[in-house]
């Protein structure tokens, strides 16, 4: 016996409650099957990616704009903090926050070398 489906037509095996083909309940007083999409491209905060882009910036760039100012300043050794976060932001799940890691990584590192040169000469 089959549980031909009154939306479709279509012939479900009989120990189907629910239609192969369009989801339709084959049992009466059955509800219909709550379908929920997930969201597979989770949302990323851009406030939050916005915000890690300045300290990031704020930090390792930090000494190279303060020698800028004060000469004989040690205040370079500060600008390592500014590799913690793409460091962390690279260890993310996903690409979306990952890309961005690599991105601050490569402003801190520029960032770190010319507080380091300033510092040094
Ligand atoms: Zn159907």
């Amino acid at each position: 016996m089959t549980r031909i489906c009154s939306k479709c037509k279509y012939e479900n095996r009989d120990d189907y409650d629910y239609c192969a083909k369009c989801g339709t309940p084959l049992v009466e007083g059955l509800q219909p099957r709550n379908i929920r999409i997930i969201n597979a491209d989770p949302q990323v905060n851009k406030k939050a990616i916005l915000i890690s882009y300045i300290i990031t910036i704020f930090l390792s760039w930090s000494g190279f704009i303060i020698n800028m100012f004060s000469k004989h300043s040690n205040l370079g050794f500060f600008t390592f903090f500014g590799l913690f976060l793409p460091f962390y932001l690279i260890q993310a799940p996903i690409w979306e926050i990952k890309k961005h890691g690599y991105i601050q990584l490569f402003i801190a590192l520029v960032g770190v070398s010319l507080s380091f040169y300033v510092m040094l000469h």
